[in-house]
């Protein structure tokens, strides 16, 4: 059986290595079929060396000469083929071992790539010895832990065919899913993706069905699910706070606030993502949206990846809700803990704001209504469900500034409804962005007091906090004493190496003005908000992502004063991101040229989520994300029928083959 033990198909010569197998498999021999090779090799026999051959696998029979055992360093051994001299290097080889296969004068066949030392000679560095089974040809390459080897992979897999011989899958997909992609049956498919270089269509099939057997289970899980907690009033609180802001909500915003509202009436526990590109105004919507469960009396969890965001949060909460809710603050500086972790339990904090402290076992809530994430992406999935777990269904709104395509976003956390915000508040001008040769760095500095003179303020972003040899950064604590030459009063910094309190200190009285030029570390990065900051200068600004970039660019224009963003560089350095970030201020378009430029992997938080999610396919892959993209809706449409239809139990293998650890009940109706 293809849900046997991965054991079954060792053999035996590999039997003591089963834990390592399993490890890097799974526990069962379907795991290795599904186990997924990323490239191929071509191995080619020769008779004859020579420099056509080089980087190449080759198989060759050569004459063993000398083996030279150095006390320290590789062991050597030096043959030839016909008249041409070839050295090998063995590095962490036993003698004995070597000894033992490479016997003077005798003729050995090995394995392995040629390429030339630095004297020029024929060399191959830590080749097999060739068996019988070694045969010329192309071969896949599998990823490998210590301890195996391809051909250890090679057998197991090959062992899982036999098994996948005698067992019968029916076919599971509708005959129109098959034809629409041209898909082959499952076990022709699993067969076929092992076999090297063949069509990239018996991969896509796979990918097809495990995206099924996901939407399966996140649909019943859903059809499952406790009821949610339906919250219902009459939002007097927030209309009250909507009434007394400075500002109007842009219409983006009232749409997205008017689907929470929706979410948060239905059975269905709301997992909404709020997207909208850095300074658009999310903030309020998730206030507005606690409010809303405040009214209801359910206690809230507002989560933000660092202490100064969980600060500023905090603080906003304090100076705009001034009614009397009770609101606490628990970081990793907090003091007295147990005291807010105990007025957490009793119900009588409303609303407590918190980074990664609140992942705390000892967290329970009286009755939690609404968990809001704020820079999701900065979270891993565990984290984020970790808190989700800490009521009873709670509803749930993440945020970020991350433009993602929704299937994407879909690929990444399942079923969730996304809401963006298009439009920027009202009067916002563009920021202007220029670049700026570091050797003109005197004239900016003349052209500051200019800017502090109107009451506005200045980042100035340094990528290191020390001195670096090796790097050449400018330091946050050069750039500070350098600035404070010209503006003695006017200059502090921030960076990670300070406590929360010292970064607390200085961040407030930047905040109010007291300071008016922050030089600061990326810890700035994410969420921060002063609006009288109007200037932002990001000094080896080639050394920085386009995401990166833009998120800083971000924390100027927050207000409807002119902002602008210069780009300190190097003489002689690459200008392509510094470039894109002139040509445009929009965050989707600049998330388009990063997956261009880096792969699909870093800007969309696929590889802070931290997770290999899925096994026929790679999320970090940008075609493969394209890929899953394709197939994802009909997926998820099928899905949607076969439960309609009653039909699960025809899809009962494909479940146990993907979500192994998946268990429904079957009596049950969905
Ligand atoms: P982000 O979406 O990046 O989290 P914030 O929520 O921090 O942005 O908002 C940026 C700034 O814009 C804040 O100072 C906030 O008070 C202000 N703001 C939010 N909505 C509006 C609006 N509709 N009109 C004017 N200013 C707004
Ligand atoms: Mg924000």
């Amino acid at each position: 059986m293809i849900f046997d033990n991965l054991e079954t198909v060792i053999d035996q010569y590999y039997k003591k290595r089963s834990s390592l197998f399993t490890k890097l498999i799974g526990p069962r021999v379907i795991d290795a079929l599904l186990f997924m090779p990323f490239s191929t090799i071509e191995k080619v026999e020769v008779k004859e060396i020579n420099n056509t051959l080089l980087n190449k696998i080759i198989i060759i029979n050569v004459t063993i000469d000398k083996i030279n055992f150095a006390k320290s360093g590789p062991i050597t051994v030096l043959c030839h083929l016909n008249l041409t001299d070839i050295e090998i290097h063995f590095f962490n080889y036993k003698p004995i071992y070597l000894k033992s296969k490479f016997i003077l004068g005798r003729n050995v066949k090995i394995v392995g790539k040629l390429t030339l030392s630095k004297s020029g000679r024929y060399q191959m560095i830590n080749p097999t010895t060739a068996t019988f089974k070694t045969k010329p040809g192309i071969y896949n390459i599998y990823p490998l832990t210590n301890g195996l080897t391809q051909e250890a992979i090679y057998s197991v897999i090959n062992n899982a065919f036999h098994v996948l011989q005698n067992q019968n899958l029916n076919e599971w997909l509708p005959l129109n899913i098959l034809e629409k992609y041209n898909f082959y049956s499952f076990s022709s498919s699993l067969r076929n993706i092992h076999i090297p270089n063949s069509s990239n269509i018996y991969r896509e099939r796979l990918c097809f069905d495990e995206l099924l057997a996901e939407q399966l289970t996140i649909k019943i899980n859903n059809a499952q699910r406790s009821h949610g907690v339906k919250i219902i009033n009459n939002k007097a609180l927030p209309n009250e706070l909507i009434r007394n802001l400075p500002f109007d909500l842009t219409n983006s915003q009232i749409d997205a606030l008017n689907s929470i509202y929706q979410d948060m009436g239905k059975d269905q526990p709301m997992n909404r993502l709020l997207q909208g590109d850095v300074g658009s105004g999310k903030t309020i919507i998730a206030i507005l949206a606690m409010l809303y469960a405040i009214d209801s009396n359910f206690q809230c969890a507002l989560l933000a990846p660092t202490e100064m965001l969980a600060q500023q949060h905090f603080n906003t909460l304090q100076n705009l809700l001034n009614n009397g809710n009770e609101i606490e603050l628990l970081t990793g500086s907090t003091k007295k803990k147990k005291n807010i972790l105990d007025n957490i339990q009793n119900g009588v904090i409303q609303i407590i704001v918190g980074t990664h402290a609140l992942f705390n076992s000892k967290l329970t809530f009286k009755n939690l209504g609404l968990v809001i994430i704020d820079e999701q992406h900065r979270f891993g999935v565990n984290q984020r469900l970790f808190i989700i777990n800490k009521g009873i269904s709670p509803h749930v709104l993440s945020m970020t500034a991350t433009p993602i395509p929704r299937t994407i976003v879909m690929l990444m956390h399942g079923n969730i409804d996304v809401s963006f915000i298009r439009d920027k508040p009202k009067g916002r001008k563009p920021i202007i962005t220029t670049s700026l040769i570091i050797d003109r760095l005197q004239e900016l500095v003349n052209s500051i007091s200019g800017i502090l003179n109107k009451g506005e303020q200045v980042y100035w972003i340094c990528p290191l906090i020390e001195d670096s040899d090796k790097l050449d950064y400018t330091c946050v604590i050069e750039r500070t004493t350098f600035l404070k030459q010209y503006f003695p009063t006017q200059v502090d910094m921030l960076h990670g190496k300070m406590t929360s309190t010292e970064k607390q200190t200085v961040f407030d009285k930047f905040k109010n003005g007291t300071i008016k030029i922050l030089v600061s570390t990326t810890v700035i990065e994410v969420g921060i908000d002063v609006p009288q900051a109007t200037v932002i200068i990001i000094e080896n600004a080639e050394r920085f992502g386009l995401a990166q970039l833009h998120q800083l660019r971000g924390r100027v224009g927050r207000n409807n004063l002119q902002s602008y963003c210069i780009l300190l560089h190097n003489k002689n350095c690459s200008k392509q991101r510094i470039n894109i970030m002139k040509s445009t201020n929009d965050g989707f378009i600049i998330a388009e040229h990063d997956l261009k430029l880096r792969g699909g992997g870093e800007i969309l938080g696929i590889k802070q989520s931290g997770i290999k999610k899925y096994k026929t396919f790679n999320l970090e892959n940008y075609n493969d994300q394209v890929m899953a993209s394709n197939f994802l809706l009909d997926a998820s449409e099928l899905a949607n029928t076969i439960i309609k239809t009653g039909t699960i139990s025809m899809y009962l293998d494909l479940l146990k083959i993907f979500k192994p650890d998946f268990s429904i009940n079957l009596t049950r109706s969905f």
